[in-house]
């Protein structure tokens, strides 16, 4: 089997061959039908995280069609099995299925995070596919026409008529979206600004408009992801490229009130967007900081004025878990007609331009990269 792998930081992508995994009773052998570049993956690339085993598969958010079920009596199995894993309600998965994954596997259940805490995407012991999974893990990235998920991992389905491409046009930035509105705790009636206008900021803006937020502010660049966020629910975008910092407090003043928003959440990436954030949310508002997955350096703050006098409340919101899939999996499917996810992927990627689908998204010239390993085509064409 085929895959694109990320020799080191740096380095170029090369398309490899590499045997086809045997499976332990309750892995999966996923087939892969779509999957993405990710931001994260161009921090990969740049060496900006820790902890990750290179050489890697990147692609950690993926859609397959399982392909084999190991079973125990050691042969694959055909159909369901008593060891097969199974959905949220408990119903095993059977091959042939399309499905994706949570990228985050082994988080443990039993750690002080998991239990007292109650902070799972805290777990020492998680591993995420594509990330701190590498090469010697097994073919563990969506960028690779098949992807070994180990017993454990939590499979979903695509729910009827919700396609591979549109679920991997909201792909990451979706689910990591989902996080972020539900950790801002949107509430209908709510103002809500989004920083950002990259998949996150996008797939965030639509999230918290379909939660009744009103109005939904995008600050972001450039005008074609604007436009996008338009498309996507925002009712207002301010143009980071064209408004000073006081043009751009005072846009968002004046459809709040003159008081700021409910809430913000900070979906761009740079740390002075997280000191702006303070001041676009009113007086005991909330600040959800989503868009720092990597250390992008430090900014200027003044807690008296940012934080203290204005009360705020400020969350971080690391990783997602197996509810964020769901929710954005069961949000998306209802709601694709409206809002345009699948139209998030501005161009489609076979397994061999990998590199030029990772150089894109780092350069920023297409808004996002999808990757199709099995055909390298682009949908319906
Ligand atoms: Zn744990
Ligand atoms: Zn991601």
């Amino acid at each position: 089997m085929r895959a694109a792998v990320m020799p080191a930081p740096g380095a170029p992508i090369e398309v490899r061959d590499l045997p086809v995994p045997a499976l332990e009773p309750g892995a999966v052998l996923l087939e892969t039908i779509a999957s993405e570049v990710c931001g994260t993956d161009v921090h990969l690339w740049r060496g900006r995280l820790a902890g990750v085993p290179y050489p890697i598969i990147p692609g950690h958010v993926a859609v397959g069609r399982i392909a084999a079920i190991g079973s125990a009596d050691r042969a694959p199995a055909s159909g369901s099995s008593a060891t097969a894993p199974a959905d949220l309600e408990g119903r095993r998965f059977e091959v042939g299925e399309v499905v994706t994954f949570v990228d985050v596997h082994g988080t443990c259940g039993a750690c002080w995070y998991c239990l007292v805490a109650r902070q799972s995407t805290r777990c020492p012991k998680r591993r995420v596919y594509g990330i701190t999974m590498g090469v010697a893990d097994g073919p563990s990235g969506g960028w690779a026409e098949a992807i070994l998920l180990r017993p454990g991992t939590q499979l979903l389905r695509l729910p009827p008529g919700l396609d591979p491409e549109t679920f991997v046009g909201g792909g990451c930035g979706a689910v990591t979206a989902f996080h972020a509105v539900r950790r801002g705790g949107v509430r209908l009636g709510d103002s809500v600004v989004v920083l950002g206008a990259g998949p996150v900021g996008l797939s965030a803006a639509a999230f918290a408009a379909l939660s009744g937020a009103d109005p939904v502010i995008v600050v972001g660049a450039p005008a074609d992801r604007l436009a996008m966020a338009g498309r996507m629910g925002a009712a207002l975008c301010i143009d980071l490229d064209r408004l000073p910092h006081a043009a751009r407090r005072d846009a968002v003043l004046g459809c709040t009130g003159g008081r700021g928003a409910d809430v913000v959440i900070e979906a761009a990436g740079v740390p002075a967007a997280v000191a702006e954030g303070t001041t676009l949310c009113r007086d005991g508002g909330v600040l959800v900081v989503a868009g720092h997955y990597t250390d992008g350096g430090e900014m200027a703050l003044n807690p008296h004025a940012q934080l203290n006098r204005p009360h705020l409340e400020v969350r971080g919101c690391w990783g997602s878990d197996a509810s964020h899939f769901e929710g954005a999996i069961r949000t998306m499917a209802r709601h694709q007609g409206r809002v345009p996810w699948g139209e998030m992927v501005t161009r489609w990627f076979p397994i061999e331009e990998s590199g030029a689908a990772l150089q894109a998204v780092a350069a920023r010239t297409l808004l996002k990269a999808g990757i199709r390993p099995t055909t390298g085509s682009a949908p319906g064409a």
